[in-house]
């Protein structure tokens, strides 16, 4: 059975509810009910806590939120939601799983109304439960509303202490509550008000949508961590649709056309009369994070002013001017090593081969490993082309590095396949550092770059060479949006906000 959670539902009462086992099966391989675990060579990958969407002024906008966070679902495949407004009502409905599984046609044909917020989530901050999934549908002295975030706060704790002093109750631990609370304690005289008083309290990583009964918001952080555009769908004879996304990528899917992003420090407001904007924090440096250059964002998405798959292009080329060794071929570690890879062929002149396939049709059913099973993970998800691999002095590109254990396990594959040499080339620097952004990384002492040199992560990864991109290279390779203002704390350590937790940034040794 797979839990739903319905909230405001015009004709269904507030509650969980279960969609049959017979139903889910119908959904295909990936909606097996039943314990749920990352699949296990993901524990040595990065992953993005969310995905966002907002629709205003479509007779489908459940539809349309369905689509684009279908866009969006690799950014978070934990849990999602929808929510949907007609001026009367604001019904919720979220579940545990991914956006097809939870958002059959029974299930939106719940939600009606021509607005609509959606979420797709991959937790970091509050417990990965059904409570804690997004939108978060809330009544307080302002009204009904529903927010659905994208990042991670990192002044969490003092003002969860401060609203609790004022007798704030938190049904949840995510931090979208935290500013929904700060909306319903302020004192500002407008509901537009008390939202830009209560974002300019906020310290950290946040892209936000929100909707009340007659109204859409988006907003972004000051920094402007993460990511969040604007899109239009052209409607003869009527208002535009206005959409808001966490990547472009989205927009193809609705045939919307992309108008610009959402600024830092800018809140967005669409009403019926059309959309309006203003600032609630101005002066504070950027500081997008350049990891959704490097990994996160899709390649067909464009994100602070710039294509994802021109950066990934761009790193790889620089990477071969860099670091190019006499090889045979090029070989990607898929998906995201791909675009890389084909620059740094282009640039090295040396032929581009698919010589690892990933199995895309396992994985996130995995049922709890037992840890033999964890160890032949990399295996289960990639396999060798031997005939490409045997006899070759290959190049392997991959985008990071985090504790070596899969990228040993990957050299390993392409060694035992045949090949002569095999040299890693990384298309960003050495991860050192975690991230309190919204990216779930592991802390210091589990990051083999943190406490080690490049050599001694060869020797562990059993690789011929291993050369990283420089973060020179890097930022030259994402240059050209948004003024150039970069996050790069992972792998420098210094972190663009004030706060940040020393514990677990501390150095602290690792064995190998
Ligand atoms: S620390 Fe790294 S992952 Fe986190 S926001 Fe900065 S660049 Fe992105």
């Amino acid at each position: 059975m797979m839990r739903l959670l319905y909230q405001g539902v015009p004709g269904v009462a507030d509650a969980t509810s279960a969609v049959s086992a017979e139903s889910a099966a119908k959904l295909g391989p990936a909606s097996i009910s039943g314990p749920r675990s990352p699949f296990p060579c993901d524990a040595d990958t990065l992953h993005e806590e969310c995905g966002v969407v907002a629709v205003h002024g479509h007779a489908e906008a459940a539809r349309q939120a369905y689509l684009a966070l279908y866009a969006l679902q690799h950014r978070g495949q934990e849990s999602a939601g929808i929510a949907t407004a007609d001026g009367q009502y604001l019904a919720n409905i979220k579940g545990m799983g991914l956006v097809s599984e939870i958002f059959t046609d029974d299930v939106l044909e719940k939600l009606p109304g021509p607005m609509a917020i959606g979420h797709t989530r991959y937790s970091t901050t509050g417990d990965s439960a059904l409570l804690n999934a997004q939108p978060i549908r809330v009544d307080s002295t302002k009204g009904l509303m529903a927010i659905a975030h994208n990042g991670n706060l990192v002044n969490l704790g003092n003002l969860k202490m401060r609203l609790e002093r004022e007798g704030a109750y938190f049904q949840t631990t995510s931090d979208s509550e935290i500013i929904v609370q700060l909306i319903a304690h302020s004192q500002a005289a407008t509901l537009v008000d008390a939202i830009a008083d209560s974002l300019s309290q906020l310290e950290g990583a946040f892209s936000i949508v929100m909707m009340t009964r007659d109204r859409i918001f988006a907003a972004r952080d000051p920094r402007g961590f993460r990511p969040l555009s604007i899109g239009r769908i052209k409607n003869a004879g009527a208002p535009d649709t206005a959409i808001f996304a966490s990547e472009s990528c989205a927009f193809d899917l609705l045939r919307a056309e992309f108008v610009r992003d959402v600024l830092p420090g800018e809140l967005v407001m669409v009403t019926e009369d059309g959309m309006t904007s203003r600032y609630f924090a101005s002066g504070v440096p950027q500081s997008s994070c350049i990891f959704e250059h490097v990994y996160f964002a899709r390649p067909d998405s464009r994100i602070f002013g710039r294509w994802v798959q021109e950066s990934r292009d761009q790193m790889g080329r620089q990477l071969a001017r860099e670091s190019g060794v006499p090889a045979d071929v090029v070989v990607p570690v898929p998906d995201s090593g791909v675009t890389a890879a084909l620059g740094y062929a282009e640039e090295a002149g040396l032929p581009f081969r698919f010589g690892l396939i990933r199995n895309h049709y396992v994985g996130r059913t995995f049922i709890e490993p037992e840890q033999r099973v964890r160890d032949f993970g990399v295996r289960l998800k990639l396999n060798p082309v031997h005939n490409l691999l045997a006899g070759k002095r290959v190049v392997l590109i991959d985008d990071s590095i985090i504790r070596g254990t899969t990228s040993r396990k990957i050299v390993r594959m392409v060694r035992g396949a045949g090949a002569t040499e095999v040299h890693l080339r990384i298309s960003c620097p050495p991860t050192i550092s975690p991230c309190f952004y919204g990216v779930d990384t592991p802390s210091k002492r589990e990051l083999i770059a943190a406490n080690h040199s490049i050599e001694e992560i060869r020797r562990f990864i059993e690789a011929d060479s291993l050369a990283y991109l420089s973060l020179e290279g890097l930022l030259k390779s994402c240059n050209g949006g948004e003024g150039n203002g970069y996050c790069v704390a992972c792998y420098t350590g210094n972190y663009p906000t004030q706060w940040v937790d020393v514990e677990e940034i501390l150095p602290a040794a690792a064995t190998l």
